[in-house]
């Protein structure tokens, strides 16, 4: 937190340190709305959840391109740990294709929208990628391989709507 003190920005004479958990833009404590994920400016505290969607700043672009990046990287172990599961995997897929998309939308600063929907596909995909790539380009379209892999990819997708 920055300690200097901002102006809310529809009362620029009054100081505030509380910026809005949406957009960021600081606001006066008349201004801010105590919300379930935060304190929110009276836009964004009227906005309903999805409707902000590709609304994401450039910070929280980037913050999700890392997060879809991380989750690549640490899913290809999730991955293979999965697949070493005998059974019930397809639970075990959509709980880590469900904690990789809220993760996601975190870092997307809970946003969502079409290109956390992308970032939480792209990078779950890569994910399985190792695993389920070799099987399709024999042409060996196994069940239990595959459909694990997608439904990790609809849990993360379906986060960041
Ligand atoms: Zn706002
Ligand atoms: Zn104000």
């Amino acid at each position: 937190m920055a300690s200097a003190p901002m102006h809310c920005y529809r009362h620029p004479k009054r100081e505030t340190r509380v910026s809005c958990a949406t957009c960021g833009r600081p606001i006066c404590t008349e201004c801010m709305n105590q919300t379930a994920v935060g304190i929110k400016c009276p836009e964004d505290a009227r906005v309903p959840r999805g409707a902000r969607a590709g609304a994401m700043k450039t910070n929280q672009i980037v913050k999700s391109l890392l997060a879809g990046v991380a989750v690549a990287v640490v899913g290809v172990a999730v991955a293979y740990a999965i697949f070493q599961i005998p059974a019930f995997r397809l639970i075990f897929a959509g709980l880590a294709g469900y904690l990789a998309g809220i993760f996601i939308h975190r870092a997307g600063g809970r946003n969502g929208g079409p290109l956390a929907m992308i970032v939480s596909g792209v990078s779950v995909a890569l994910a399985f990628a190792p695993f389920v790539l070799p099987q399709v380009l024999a042409g060996s379209f196994q069940f239990f391989v595959v459909l694990p892999a997608l439904v990790a990819i609809g849990f993360a997708v379906y986060q960041n709507r």
